[in-house]
């Protein structure tokens, strides 16, 4: 069967004296985190969790968030990972809904919790990690024998985690994946991203989150080493690549962005070769190529969602990257890519045929996959939605290019639809962004009697700057066909933004459509 806890098993088998974690001050090889893993099994067992139990984690990138993985498997429980940046009520919405028995915290994080967790009666124990007095969690630990550990009896369709998504278009849902999602994902994530033993991976985006996630099945099962990160600090990530010779990276554009601007004013050492940074998110070819040529690293870009394990799409282009011109490269890796193995990835109509790969006609990302969702943890009305006919909707929108190239256009619910033609509100953003006074900006579809929406641009200005509504509307009218440029700007502070910085577009847009109900949804 297909059960994840074969990755650590084969690890230790093949590479048991390799170094697996790199974190603050210590070194651990994949024998020693074998054995922590064991004596963490033993613990969570101590504390009465079973077969189908939730363990919640909040937790940065470290060697505790880790070894919680293949710890809580062993049991058959399910790894419920917390986003580190959320606010009290959130936590309260998700220990309270995922019924989390157990809760491990690290102790910098415990101050967002403590208050939540008195009066969750769900929540039976918490286990604060690094405690700088030495109690808790590393003497709690070390009661336990780290000998090979009696595991549960799983099945690959057995809940392996429950993972919530971004927030970004509401709630946040509770994603349920199994062993097998979760194994497969992980197959196809190595073959695509050529993971080996040769490999020192910092750990970037966090783990608790879509991307971040996938990371320690395939980069555990291939014996690479794992540098922790457990802050995002540009110059932090520097130092550490440059310290420990990383050679892959995943991260999110705007911090690889930051990491482009630390090494301005630095050099990147010739000793060692970054072979690949992989990213979502869309970003445009100016940036593929800054970081192709100025950082020297390789760039790929995937696209996914939590629903999904999360990744179905890479950009990822083996001998194309010798063969063709600079210029195709960095245009084909500014979109999202073909389809992964063991994923089939569509883009649709309406009536669900597939749209022509002319590179101009937008239908949703529709995938049916090994790593799909089992569904949403008590919400069958929303998983009945997205999961069709065997296919899951994505409720993100795309064109294709002759090549069978995947390009993100926006998200379904983000799209405006003005006077029968659709208008991704990404192109209008991407518009304004090159205004110079402009610091951060959304477009978002505000209800219009003559064409029935139109696009609104709220804008925030940079500091010291100035800009009228008349200057932001004729600066777009430059670039983008007339219907497509904002008909009204709002000019604010500050953008709504998620925990993971994506902007909720649901919250401006609510303004705007106060009595009236969006068709779209
Ligand atoms: P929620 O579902 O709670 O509203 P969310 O959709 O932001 O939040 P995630 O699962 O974290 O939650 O994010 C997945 C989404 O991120 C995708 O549906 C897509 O809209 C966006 N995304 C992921 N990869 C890319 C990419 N390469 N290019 C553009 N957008 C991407
Ligand atoms: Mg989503």
């Amino acid at each position: 069967p297909l059960i994840l806890t074969e990755f650590l098993d084969r690890a230790v088998q093949l590479y048991g004296e390799k170094p697996a974690i790199i974190d603050e001050d210590w070194t651990l090889t994949y024998r020693e985190l074998n054995a922590r893993v064991n004596q963490l099994s033993r613990g969570l067992e101590s504390l009465g969790v079973k077969k189908g139990d939730k363990v919640a984690y909040l937790a940065p990138n470290s060697t505790e968030m880790l070894e919680g993985f293949y710890g809580v498997f062993q049991l058959g429980a399910v790894m419920t990972p917390l986003n580190t940046r959320l606010k009290p009520g959130d936590y309260r919405f998700i220990l309270e809904h995922s019924e989390s028995k157990v809760l491990l915290v690290d102790h910098t994080l415990l101050p967002l919790v403590q208050e939540v967790v008195e009066d969750l009666p769900s929540i039976e124990k918490v286990i604060v990690h690094g405690d700088p007095s030495k109690e808790g969690y590393e003497s709690w630990l070390s009661q336990f024998s780290p000998d090979r550990f009696e595991r549960a009896t799983i099945e690959e369709t057995d809940i392996a985690s429950l993972l919530y998504t971004s927030g970004t278009t509401g709630n946040p849902k509770g994603v349920l994946l199994s062993h097998r999602s979760n194994y497969l994902h992980a197959l196809s994530s190595m073959h695509h991203l050529r993971v080996s033993d040769q490999d020192t991976l910092l750990h970037v985006l966090p783990m608790f989150h879509v991307n971040g996630w996938g990371s320690p099945f395939y980069y555990t099962a291939n014996g690479a080493t794992q540098v922790m990160l457990r802050k995002t600090d540009p110059q932090l990530i520097v130092d550490k690549v440059e310290k420990h010779k990383v050679s892959v990276l995943h991260m999110a554009p705007t911090v690889l962005n930051m990491v482009i601007g630390a090494y301005e004013e630095k050099q990147p050492s010739i000793d060692h070769e970054v072979r690949v940074v992989i990213a979502g998110s869309a970003p445009p070819p100016a940036f593929v190529r800054k970081v192709e040529e100025d950082l020297k690293w390789k760039f790929v870009q995937v696209y996914g969602m939590t629903e999904i394990s999360p990744l179905i799409t890479t950009s990822e282009l083996r001998s194309m990257d010798v063969d063709r011109p600079a210029e195709e490269r960095y245009r084909l890796k500014a979109k999202a890519g073909y389809s992964m193995i063991g994923s089939q990835v569509k883009v649709v109509d309406e009536l669900g045929e597939e749209v022509p790969s002319d590179g101009t006609s937008i239908g949703e990302i529709v995938t049916k996959s090994n790593n799909v969702m089992e569904g949403y943890y008590k919400n069958v009305e929303a998983t009945h939605e997205a999961i069709r006919d065997g296919w899951l909707h994505t409720g993100d929108m795309a064109v294709v290019d002759d090549g069978g190239n995947i390009e993100i256009v926006d998200r379904k619910k983000d799209v405006i639809i003005s006077g029968g033609e659709n208008i991704s509100s990404i192109e209008v953003e991407a518009a304004l962004y090159e205004h110079p006074s402009i610091l951060e900006a959304a477009v978002v579809a505000v209800p219009d009697e003559k064409w029935g929406e139109v696009p609104h641009a709220v804008v925030v200005v940079k500091e010291g700057e100035t800009l009228s509504e008349e200057e932001v509307i004729l600066f777009c009218r430059e670039k983008l066909a007339h219907f497509k440029a904002p008909k009204s700007v709002t000019f604010i502070e500050e953008l709504p933004k998620t925990a993971s910085g994506k902007i909720q577009k649901v919250v401006i847009r609510k303004k705007f459509w106060k009595d009236q109900n969006r068709m779209v949804n």
